[in-house]
């Protein structure tokens, strides 16, 4: 509450280096935005992980950032892979929790009539909710194994969507080093009947258009134009991530004791990224994130089998295609320049979104002029935003940006400001048709839940770290 912080310019903030601290603080976000960062322990976190070993640059946040497991929600880090550290805090529970767009060939006049349906169609294809579990998709664990090796690629070779859709996805679709053979008989358990789920909560599937195009050339190379029909997918590696990330705790929990590390937070628990207990867990990790690229692409194929049955079009008309599919949960080995040498590094994204410029050599040849498209879901009720990755954030944030508007109220605030009110009938007011798998699940998730998406957004563009492309509006949406 007390932390000190200096404001740099418009966009910038700077907690100083002090005490145990290794590096500063730098915080993207707007001056109204303070007094709600300093209601929670977040700019706390970002000083503790200052002090963690072999970090590169500042202890990074975003403008989206709120309270979270150790390291803040927004928070990006960066560690020398030789002197560095790796911790499931700075990764999150739903390790590869994240974010695909997917465009149409559609204009929105094209769905007027047929939103509810749409809906309701998709809340019956897609398994939502606590839980959600589809039936008649159990996976032996040996099959498993290898969705978890070969990740979106797996669902592809097995009949969900096609190889082009593995261009338009971060990695490829497939994190490197996946080892299936670390992931416990638990976390196995947990995921052998969720692959293809959405999950609970903030999890959703969302039809909507583009409302406001804010660079018309690069909407054109990435597909996009004005009224377009579009569908946001957004979910993880459901329980299966979630066990890992349990499991992995408790084991960095005993690391952090044996190399001796000083933690200002038990949280904050790691291992030397070149240790067996790193390596393991980026290992695990690796896996866990494949089975939420192979989850997101399930999905996919269901939402073009939705749009299919319900428009009686074929694929070639409705022109259903992945514009991009983007991590904002996870920790990346990358190389980035640091003064003016090439370093390897573990980037820890908790809560933030690569966001790797034009001519990277990781963004795929369609992007090569535009950068990477960056997906920034907002709410149910207001807009998102698409994006691209910058120059700027390769400089200043490891190509690193916001991943969403960010929490305000707490699941039960929210829950008490929704009583009395109906959140359907309000948002169909508005010409919006929510389903919620969930009981309170879209009480929990009232628009006012989060901040407004275009601020946190401004400071990204304002700040040059992503660039504003395009705003999209929600028409309907299936929250778990
Ligand atoms: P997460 O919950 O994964 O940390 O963040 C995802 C972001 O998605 C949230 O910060 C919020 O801005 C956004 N979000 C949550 N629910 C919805 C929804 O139903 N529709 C849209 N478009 N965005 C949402
Ligand atoms: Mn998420
Ligand atoms: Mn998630």
């Amino acid at each position: 509450v007390g932390i000190k912080l200096r404001q740099l310019d418009a966009y910038r903030w700077e907690i100083p280096q002090e005490g145990k601290m290794r590096t500063r603080g730098l915080i993207f976000c707007a001056a109204e935005m303070i007094p709600a960062l300093r209601q929670d322990q977040s700019l706390q976190q970002v000083a503790n992980v200052a002090t963690l070993p072999g970090i590169v640059g500042p202890s990074l946040a975003m403008p989206d950032i709120h309270w979270g497991y150790g390291f803040p929600i927004g928070g990006v880090a960066a560690f020398d892979l030789a002197t560095g550290v790796v911790s499931p805090g700075g990764v999150g529970y739903d390790i590869n929790c994240g974010v695909r767009l997917l465009r149409t060939d559609l204009h929105r006049s094209e769905i007027a009539g047929l939103v509810q349906e749409l809906v309701d169609t998709l809340f019956s294809n897609i398994p939502s909710g606590l839980g959600s579990r589809r039936r008649d998709f159990k996976l032996a664990p040996p099959t498993l194994k290898d969705v978890l090796r070969y990740g979106a690629a797996w669902a592809v070779k097995n009949g969900f969507g096609n190889a082009d859709d593995l261009l338009h996805i971060e990695a490829g679709g497939c994190i490197k080093g996946a080892d299936p053979e670390l992931i416990s008989g638990q976390a196995l358990e947990r995921g052998h009947d969720q692959l293809g789920t959405l999950g609970s909560g903030n999890h959703f599937t969302e039809i909507g258009y583009v409302q406001e195009i804010f660079d018309e050339t690069l909407a054109r190379a990435l597909g996009v134009f004005l009224d377009q029909v579009t569908v946001i997918i957004h979910t993880g590696s459901r329980g299966l991530g979630h066990q890992v990330c349990d499991d992995h705790i408790k084991k960095l929990l005993q690391a952090s004791t044996k190399y001796g590390f000083d933690l200002p937070d038990r949280q904050l628990c790691c291992a030397p990224i070149q240790s067996p207990e790193g390596e393991e867990y980026l290992a695990a990790m690796a896996a866990a994130a494949n089975f939420a690229f192979a989850n997101r692409q399930i999905i996919t194929h269901w939402v073009r089998e939705t749009f299919q049955q319900v428009l009686g079009l074929g694929p070639k008309a409705l022109g259903l295609e992945l514009v991009y599919d983007v991590a904002h949960n996870i920790a990346k080995i990358e190389t980035h320049t640091v003064n003016g040498r090439p370093q390897k590094l573990c980037v820890h994204r908790k809560g933030a979104t690569r966001a790797f410029p034009a001519h990277h050599p990781e963004v795929p040849a369609l992007y090569q002029e535009t950068g990477q498209p960056v997906l920034i879901p907002g709410d149910m009720g207001r807009y998102s935003y698409l994006l691209v990755g910058t120059q700027q954030a390769m400089e200043e944030t490891f190509g690193s940006t916001c991943h969403g508007a960010g929490r305000i109220l707490s699941r039960h605030q929210a829950l008490k400001r929704a009583r009395g009110r109906s959140i359907v009938k309000e948002l169909a007011a508005q010409g919006i048709i929510i389903r919620g798998a969930g009981k309170g699940t879209v009480a929990e998730e009232i628009p006012e839940a989060y901040k407004d998406v275009e601020q946190v957004v401004e400071v990204v563009h304002g700040a040059g770290i992503s660039r504003k492309v395009a705003k999209l509006h929600p028409l309907g949406v299936i929250k778990g």
